[in-house]
């Protein structure tokens, strides 16, 4: 057994999630599902609700008091989340709508600009479809081929073969800092320096780190850091793109719209300053607010506890589940080695059933392919059950969890 030395006392920090008070199905909620979408605290609600209450108004517009307001909160929000992640300025803070987003602008935009037949990206194995689709689709139209260094049976990067595969030919590498199946955290900071031994720049896909680690863009020396706000007490529609300031000043607009211009005719458009020539239109004002919001409570809390009480909450569960019968887990990075993430299968039930058998004891687990087919494939399985956690879980909602998975064992019969 564990000894039960939370650095962050999780059942105090749990009174500040509101729907962590709510029951499902006559029983206790358990969110275990953190890894798809994070629970909001109070602070976060209440932000959003005030800007529509209080000072709700176009930013960069108006001439008018609440809109001055409204986009002083929103490029204060942006200052939030320079510093929460050490970028130099704010000006290469671009708000996109998450993850995704932010990576199909790099894509589009630099891919398009600067990616030509003979040309490789390279990927790994273990991305999300959203760090996989987005180069695909720029690989087709500029002629440029997509290669993946391969993961080790531990689940970690082959590390060997990513050198092995960085020639000169390579222009980007783009890798996730944190697996969202596996929980595996890759060495960035090495990758980086080796990608750019070679000439290549580097995106991190940071969904599932920036929540849960300390992040500094600057040590780790990306070139570019794509977030989801929702994923890190933030609302949804609300991520972030950080790009190395020179790089982003090179490249052609990724949507053309209000407020990314600085003239327009008809016969030519000239483009507004960093980081607006990449917010075309009307941005997530109240999520853009609402992530600042979440910044400044996870910083209050402080990174480092939350990361401690993830350690703590893995290494404990990796413990628990183990007791189960019949249980794979995908991934065997040590606790210190991973974020707050377990992916398992139980013999032949199939997730979907065990998430759903969970689900009428209150617990939220997601079951599929994690948005990771190749991964999937990698381990010869169509999907897995996967349990992922955050500052607001306990060991006890753990017990919970096994205790379900060994009722679940029971009931269907193995
Ligand atoms: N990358 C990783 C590693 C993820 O886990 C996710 C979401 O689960 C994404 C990218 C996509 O994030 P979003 O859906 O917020 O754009």
């Amino acid at each position: 057994m564990l000894v039960k030395t939370m650095v962050l006392n999780a059942e105090v920090v749990r009174k500040d999630f509101p729907i962590l008070q709510r029951t499902v199905h006559g029983k206790r909620l358990i969110y275990l599902d953190s890894a798809a979408t994070s629970q909001k605290p109070k602070c976060v609600i209440d932000a959003e609700r005030e800007f529509y209450e209080r000072y709700n108004a176009n930013v960069h517009r108006g001439a008018y008091l609440i809109a001055e307001e409204a986009t002083s909160a929103y490029e204060a929000a942006r200052e939030k989340i320079a510093k929460f992640i050490n970028a130099p300025s704010k000006d290469c803070i671009v708000f996109t709508r998450g993850t995704t987003e932010a990576i199909n602008l790099v894509a589009y935009s630099w891919g398009w600009a600067n990616l030509r037949e003979g040309d490789e990206i390279l990927l790994t194995e273990m991305e999300h479809h959203s760090n996989i689709v987005p180069w695909q689709l720029i690989a087709q139209r500029t002629g440029a081929k997509i290669k993946v260094v391969p993961i080790t049976d531990d689940g970690l990067l082959d590390l060997d073969e990513f050198e092995r595969l960085l020639t000169e030919r390579v222009k980007i590498v783009a890798v996730t800092h944190v697996s969202n199946v596996l929980g595996t955290i890759n060495p960035v900071q090495e990758i980086c320096s080796k990608a750019h031994e070679v000439g290549a720049i580097v995106l991190v896909d940071g969904a599932q780190a920036a929540p849960h680690l300390p992040i500094d863009v600057q040590a780790i020396g990306c070139d570019f850091y794509a977030l989801s706000g929702h994923k890190m007490c933030g609302p949804t529609g609300s991520g972030v793109l950080y790009g190395r300031k020179d790089l982003l000043e090179s490249m052609p607009p990724f949507l053309g719209g209000g407020e990314m211009i600085r003239t327009v005719t008809f016969e030519k458009t000239t483009f507004n300053d960093l980081p607006y020539k990449f917010e075309a239109g009307t941005p997530p004002i109240a999520q853009a607010i609402g992530l600042g919001v979440a910044v400044d409570y996870l910083t209050k809390i402080g990174m480092g506890r939350i990361r401690a009480h993830e350690i703590e909450l893995v290494a404990y569960a990796l413990e628990r589940l183990k007791e189960i019968d019949g249980i794979t887990i995908y991934g065997f990075a040590p606790p210190e080695q991973r974020g707050g993430v377990v992916a398992f299968n139980i013999g032949e039930i199939h997730p979907h059933d065990l998430a759903t058998f969970l689900d009428a004891h209150g617990i939220c687990i997601r079951a599929g392919h994690h948005c990771a087919q190749p991964l999937m494939r990698r381990f010869d399985v169509a999907a897995t059950a996967r349990a992922s956690f955050y500052l607001y879980n306990t060991q006890e909602e753990i017990d919970a969890l096994v205790e379900a998975l060994e009722k679940a064992e029971k009931f269907f019969g193995r």
